[in-house]
């Protein structure tokens, strides 16, 4: 007892005298670093002393996440996508410098399965021609366009809320075979609800998308800050307008089933960047950035 004590006291003095001597910067901060498929993560990294960061991001899983910078430090979410491996994982912090200079930073993380389940759907043909991978890649590039314009602090308060009342017909992360064949891995939840039923805003945001898509319908997108995006799809009206800033529960538009639907109901999703994160987590804690 008192000798492992002993070597606290030494521990202490030798962690005291190595930022001096060694001008090593302190590792990232990863937060949490045991995760589920669908989950989210922080990093926090200190900026050196006398340094200037001219851009960092994280890579997860073929996937760059950017982080931003907040007093002194880099800041950023990423995600673990719901096809994630369960097991041992590691993401590397890059960080460039002014001046050319980069530090490559490991991050270890553990990812744990989420046990999502299967649906086998049957879509009629006059819907199934909207499974195109064109189709699908041109409503990408309007989505991912709209992403650049993320802003650089956090414009969320709180805990993220219900957009519509109703049952959840389909949840994140569920295996999903269309017509027999493999489609996808859900990226959000579907509530059954009925057409124009209020469709209210998760969290408080400004407006990037509000247009009529393909395979998403009449869709909304509302970017929450540093890379934080909700997405709203199959509506039969759209209420708000791009560029428009909205406040947690604001009305944006009305459950319907237009695009890929075959009734009515919102199909909602959070995203940390281009990922789909469960939105359970959001609903239940938020998503904290530290202080
Ligand atoms: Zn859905």
């Amino acid at each position: 007892m008192y000798s492992h004590r002993g070597l606290i006291v030494i521990l202490a003095c030798f962690t005291v005298v190595l930022p001096t001597a060694a001008q090593t910067p302190a590792g990232p901060e990863l937060t949490p670093v045991t995760l589920r498929q669908g989950d989210l993560a922080r990093v926090r990294f200190q900026i050196p002393e006398g340094r200037e960061v001219a851009k960092a991001s994280v890579v997860f899983g073929g996937s760059t996440f950017p982080c931003f910078q907040r007093d002194g430090e880099v800041v950023g979410l990423f995600a673990v996508a719901a096809r994630t491996k369960p097991g041992p994982h590691a993401a590397t912090l890059w960080v460039r410098y002014e001046g050319g200079t980069t530090d490559r930073l490991p991050l270890s993380l553990t990812v744990g399965s989420a046990g999502f389940s299967t649906q086998s759907i049957r879509m009629p043909k006059s819907k199934t021609g909207l499974m195109s991978d064109e189709i699908l890649a041109k409503e990408r590039e309007i989505l991912y366009s709209a992403m650049e314009k993320t802003a650089g602090e956090p414009l969320w308060e709180g805990v993220f809320a219900n957009p519509v009342e109703g049952r959840i017909s389909s949840p994140f992360g569920r295996t999903r075979y269309v017509n027999g064949r493999f489609w996808s891995q859900h990226s959000g939840r579907d509530v059954a609800a009925p057409t124009g039923r209020p469709v209210k805003a998760t969290n408080r945001g400004r407006v990037l998308v509000a247009q009529k898509l393909w395979m998403r319908g009449n869709t909304v997108m509302i970017d929450h800050g540093m890379g934080v995006f909700s997405l709203y799809n199959h509506l039969s009206a759209i209420d708000v307008q791009e560029g428009e800033e909205v406040a947690k529960g604001q009305v944006i538009g009305k459950v319907g089933a237009t695009g890929f639907a075959t009734g009515p109901h919102l199909h909602w999703e959070i995203r940390v960047h281009r990922t789909p994160v469960n939105p359970a987590g959001p609903l239940a804690h938020g998503i904290a950035l530290g202080e």
